[in-house]
């Protein structure tokens, strides 16, 4: 029985498969938790919660390892794949402006495909 949730794919899959989603399945066992939205903020998950104390603080501290998560990829900080890939370094920086918390592959192709939108968008013009 889940309400409706217009903002539960606010962020970005990384984010919504390690910490959104486990708080969603917490919530839907505990009814005394409401969730007004889910978004990013300044490269940080914030959850707008309304629930008792424990609760809260649980989503506080999804709130705080957030920084540690790839928001795109779900990569967290230090992780590798396999033996011979690289540490996953999970920075917080702005892509072109925006504050975005990713790993060192993501953030190398969110600088890729903004450039190539501002490159598009300046032909147009
Ligand atoms: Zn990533």
């Amino acid at each position: 029985m889940k309400e409706y949730r217009p903002w539960s794919r606010s962020v970005g899959a990384g984010w919504q498969e390690h910490l959104v989603d486990p708080f969603l399945e917490v919530a839907d066992r505990c009814p005394d938790i409401h969730i007004g939205q889910v978004k990013e903020k300044f490269g940080r998950l914030c959850l707008y919660v309304s629930a008792p104390e424990w609760a809260m603080n649980l989503a506080q501290a999804l709130e705080e390892v957030s920084k540690l998560y790839c928001e795109d990829c779900g990569r967290v900080q230090g992780w590798r794949k396999a033996l011979d890939d690289d540490y996953a370094k999970v920075t917080t920086a702005p892509v072109r402006g925006w504050y975005r918390t990713l790993c060192q592959y993501c953030r190398a192709e969110e600088e890729r495909s903004r450039s190539l939108e501002e490159q598009a968008q300046a032909s147009e013009a």
